[in-house]
Order: structure tokens, then C-alpha cells, then sequence
């Protein structure tokens, strides 16, 4: 499994990009930079599109990829709250076409919107993939992606604390996490629902506690500002863990 991350900070400028990664080149996590970071011929590549939730930061590049891939239907998968978001505020026939319709501009729906059912596993392309709810406000959903080959990455899209009852339903070899403040926010983190090091390292612990291991750690959706602050947090919890944390950088590969 080849993990290729297209974006991997929250806020936008010309060398950081909103959340997206691909799976393989085929399957699509989160669309922040799904079509800016990619070749037409790569966007084409694309067979299904998995969105956490609704914020803009994660579904802004919907409207531009059905838009440049109108001649065939792109499954996009979703909970039913994050679809009803994405029809209502950026492909709602006003500001984009309506998408997953046919009008008679495209002809055929360039997007099919198929519903996610939390802890409901289906199969999608080949993957098997598990969303499950997590903490953020509005109805947001991490997904355990398993490949043919029984490898499984989590991502947590974004979240607060409170995993604890998520883990026992996952087994990832790969943890992509939601770190977006250093520790020095740690309570403007709980309030905006996202994560800090230090925050990550209790629910490590509680990982640990459950599951007996502890998997492999890319942190994501960093706030440009604080990204080095945050690295230095991180090493530390690393280092205190006895395991490995990366931060994910746009356009980086990796091989699970
Ligand atoms: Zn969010
Ligand atoms: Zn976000």
C-alpha cells in the first residue's frame, strides 16, 4: 500500500496544502488538494473519493475534480450529514453544477454520492474500509482502510480527545493522526475538537493499553504557524513512547 499525501496542513499558501492523501493512486482520503496537487491524467486515475466530514478545508476540491472528470461517475463516499453539506453548499447548482445530477451542460453525473454507515465495513475498490465516528462537532468519521494484502492504515480526519472506544475496532499498522496545535493550546485543541502532542500521547497510552502495541505515527492538518513547535513536541512524545512519529509533508510517499 502506497500512502501519497497531496496535502497535509489546515491552512492554504503557496507551499502548504489542505488535507488530501491517495491511496495507491486509486482512492482518494479527504479533498482539500485533490485536484490543485494533481495531473489531469492523475486526477483520472481516481476511482473513489472517502470525505471525514463536511469543513471546507476538506471537501474544497470537489467541485474542481467532478468538474475537470464530468465525462464518468466518481463514487464519493460520505456520511449522509458530510454529503448533505457538500450538495448544499459548493455543487448546489448556484455557485457549481450540481454534480451527482445529470444536467444539460455535463450530461451524466460526473459524482455518484454513495452514504457511509458508521462501523459499517464496506467494500471499495478492494479496500475494505471502516469509518468510524470520532469527536469534532459535526458528524466526522476516521477510517481504517485494509488493502488486499491485509495491510491498514487510520486515519483519524480531524478530531479531539476521546479515541478510547475507537481503538478497540482498529488495528492500523499505520496511524495518520490530527495534530494542528502545539502543546501550548492545548485547551484552544479541546474546544476547536482537534489535537496536540501532548493530547495524542494520552490517547497513544490508551492505545497501547488496548491493543498491546503501538503503530507507526504521521501526524497531519498541522498549522503552518506552529509546525515546528509542534515537531519538537512530537519527538518528545516519540521518544517517551518508544515509537516512531513523522510529520506528513505535501507530496511525500509512503510505503506500508
Ligand atoms: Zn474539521
Ligand atoms: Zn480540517
Amino acid at each position: 500500500m502506497i500512502v501519497r499525501f497531496l496535502g497535509t496542513h489546515n491552512a492554504e499558501s503557496s507551499n502548504t496544502r489542505l488535507v488530501s492523501f491517495l491511496i495507491d493512486d486509486v482512492l482518494a482520503v479527504d479533498a482539500g488538494s485533490l485536484a490543485s496537487e494533481l495531473s489531469f491524467p492523475e486526477q483520472e486515475k481516481i476511482k473513489a473519493i472517502l470525505l471525514s466530514h463536511g469543513h471546507y478545508d476538506h471537501i474544497r476540491g470537489i467541485p474542481a475534480f467532478a468538474f475537470n472528470n464530468s465525462h464518468h461517475a466518481t463514487k464519493v463516499f460520505a456520511t449522509q450529514q458530510t454529503l448533505e453539506i457538500l450538495c448544499s453548499h459548493l455543487i448546489d447548482g448556484v455557485i457549481y453544477p450540481k454534480f451527482s445530477e445529470s444536467t444539460s451542460f455535463l450530461g451524466k453525473p460526473a459524482l455518484e454520492l454513495l452514504t457511509l454507515e458508521p462501523l459499517k465495513a464496506e467494500d471499495i475498490e478492494g479496500y475494505r474500509v471502516l469509518a468510524i465516528p470520532v469527536n469534532h462537532g459535526v458528524d466526522a468519521v476516521g477510517f481504517e482502510i485494509t488493502s488486499k494484502d491485509g495491510k491498514k492504515i487510520f486515519y483519524t480526519g480531524d478530531t479531539g480527545p476521546g479515541l478510547l472506544s475507537l481503538w478497540e475496532h482498529v488495528s492500523p499498522h499505520l496511524l495518520i493522526a490530527d495534530v494542528t496545535f502545539p502543546n501550548r493550546f492545548e485547551n484552544v485543541a479541546k474546544d476547536a475538537r482537534h489535537l496536540c502532542p501532548a493530547l495524542l500521547n494520552r490517547e497513544l497510552i490508551e492505545f497501547r493499553r488496548v491493543k498491546g502495541y503501538l503503530p507507526r505515527v504521521i501526524l497531519i492538518h498541522l498549522s503552518p504557524k506552529f509546525e515546528e513547535e509542534i515537531r519538537g513536541e512530537a519527538q518528545e512524545i516519540a521518544t517517551e513512547l518508544g515509537l516512531s512519529i513523522g510529520i506528513a509533508c505535501e507530496g511525500e510517499k509512503l510505503i506500508i
